[in-house]
């Protein structure tokens, strides 16, 4: 849609029609409204403006260590480091929580979870809740999501707050259990497809895929890529019966996660170039990250997320492409990795504010990026990975510093006792091998000190609501209700079987 329209009126010759007066009133109106339409016009078709388009790639269960532009040694990702080439690639990242709903909880109002009270999937977040969406539809913006997760339905998370569009059709039903998700071929196409009628002015946009979330059963020849012929033979019952497919080698499971990636890759290449070909790459702001990793094996743990806050859990990739106004700022930056700063998936938010040339709203977790590179430290140098809340009788609490991590293992009683304490130098041990806690250690002492700082605030903070939590829904009748209001939208906008 263009908005160089002119009205009837005003397609005419004013200097014939109108006496001088009106002439230069007209003229003071005409340049009233190119400066008003210049502010509120951002990358829709055809114009460009201050505020840039902002597109946010979220892809479930992807650890960072297995990409390409990460250092993996297999070819995971030929379309993701084409995009890590025009960014910065953040490499010491955690999400906030090693689950889905809790961790996109935070990305979507900068909170840590015991903050937002998404306590676990199918805790819908709650009204009251201010979501980055919601804030910037107040800076102008039209939001538009395309999800493939069925934890993110708007029926059972809530997470469609400030969307004006929420595309949560999902419907490829898992081989192992009544769960749905949609292939990334199908939320890429939807989003290419509403991009094409795109509303004018700036655009919010978050793309979420989910290819490598088990079961790994990538589409050839995805499937195939990676096979090397090892094997690695597992008990049964270590396999989470939503991932078993016909084997029971480990590295069988793995080159399909590998697979899986490399199939996801394809498709955010397609919505990369969908970007290009609309004219939408270059002057947008995109962020690529991912809500959680996979254990493939480490710490005892084969094919889950969600169970534990170490490496393989907790970190994320993260890819800043900055719009062109803050491109200068970030210059040196760009095609780098940066170790420097530890970066939460709850800086997100903040981080898009920065970009957009906005503030942020008090009282957040996260911090802005942006500022954190140019001061060249983040002003909270600990990250948090907070699994408090969880229903299990032992949970986790981590704090992430630049060079380690504190791990405390807490009871899920009121006073969130710590029964362990682990410490880490992720520098000499990535692997969280040796647990190296000591009071004494001047390196830990202000972990630990910050630590007890959040463990008294997590025990002493009030939730200002009460948390729903719903009882996932029979997948089959859900999809089934779902599939028949999807075909009825059809039928009334023309479509016919
Ligand atoms: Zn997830």
């Amino acid at each position: 849609m263009s908005n160089h329209s002119n009205t009837p009126e005003e397609s005419g010759s004013p200097a014939r029609i109108f006496p001088p007066i009106l002439t230069l009133n007209r003229l003071l109106r005409f340049v009233s409204t190119l400066l008003l339409t210049s502010l509120m016009i951002g990358c829709g078709k055809g114009d460009s403006a201050p505020k840039p388009c902002v597109f946010l790639i979220t892809v479930d269960t992807l650890r960072q260590d297995n990409l390409s532009c990460y250092g993996y040694s297999r070819e995971t990702s030929p379309n993701i480091d084409r995009l890590a080439k025009d960014s910065i690639r953040f490499t010491e990242t955690a999400c906030t929580r090693t689950s889905t709903s809790p961790s996109l909880a935070s990305t979507m109002t900068g909170l840590y979870p015991f903050k937002h009270g998404v306590a676990t999937n199918f805790t819908p977040l709650h009204d009251s809740l201010t979501t980055l969406p919601e804030m910037l539809k107040q800076e102008g913006y039209s939001t538009s999501a395309f999800i493939s997760n069925y934890v993110l339905i708007r029926d059972l998370s809530h997470m469609e707050q400030g969307f004006d569009h929420y595309d949560d059709f999902v419907n490829h039903r898992e081989p192992n259990r009544a769960i749905y998700e949609r292939k990334g071929e199908d939320t890429v196409n939807a989003a290419l497809s509403w991009l094409k009628d795109r509303p004018t002015g700036p655009l919010f946009v978050w793309l979420h895929l989910m290819d490598p979330h088990g079961p790994y059963l990538p589409p050839s020849p995805f499937d195939e890529k990676f096979r090397t012929g090892r094997s690695l033979n597992l008990e049964a019952d270590k396999i989470p019966p939503y991932q078993r497919l016909d084997s029971t080698d480990a590295s069988y499971y793995i080159d399909r996660y590998d697979g899986e990636i490399a199939y996801c890759d394809q498709q955010i290449g397609r919505f990369l170039d969908g970007l290009k070909a609309n004219g939408l790459y270059d002057d947008s702001l995109i962020l690529f990250h991912a809500d959680h990793g996979e254990s493939l094996g480490e710490h005892g743990w084969w094919f889950r997320h969600g169970q534990d806050v170490y490496e393989e859990e907790s970190k994320v990739p993260l890819l800043i492409k900055p719009n062109p106004s803050i491109h200068d700022r970030l210059g040196p930056f760009l095609g780098q990795a940066v170790s420097h700063i530890p970066v939460s998936m709850v800086d997100i938010l903040p981080t898009i504010f920065e970009a957009i040339g906005s503030t942020p709203p008090a009282n957040l977790d996260g911090q802005g990026v942006l500022k954190a590179l140019e001061q060249e430290k983040r002003e909270d140098p600990f990250i948090l990975i907070d699994q408090s809340g969880v229903p299990r009788d032992v949970t986790h609490i981590a704090l992430r510093g630049v060079d380690g991590k504190l791990i405390c293992r807490i009871a899920r009683n009121r006073d969130m006792e710590v029964i362990s304490w682990e410490f880490y130098r992720i520098a000499s041990d990535p692997k969280e091998s040796k647990n190296i806690f000591s009071r004494e250690d001047p390196v830990q002492a202000p972990y630990v000190e910050k630590m007890e700082q959040w463990l008294e605030e997590i025990r002493n903070y009030k939730l200002p609501f009460v948390p729903e939590r719903f009882a996932p829904k029979d997948g089959d009748a859900f999809v089934k209700d779902r599939l028949s209001l999807h075909k009825k939208q059809l039928e009334l906008l023309g479509y016919t079987e």
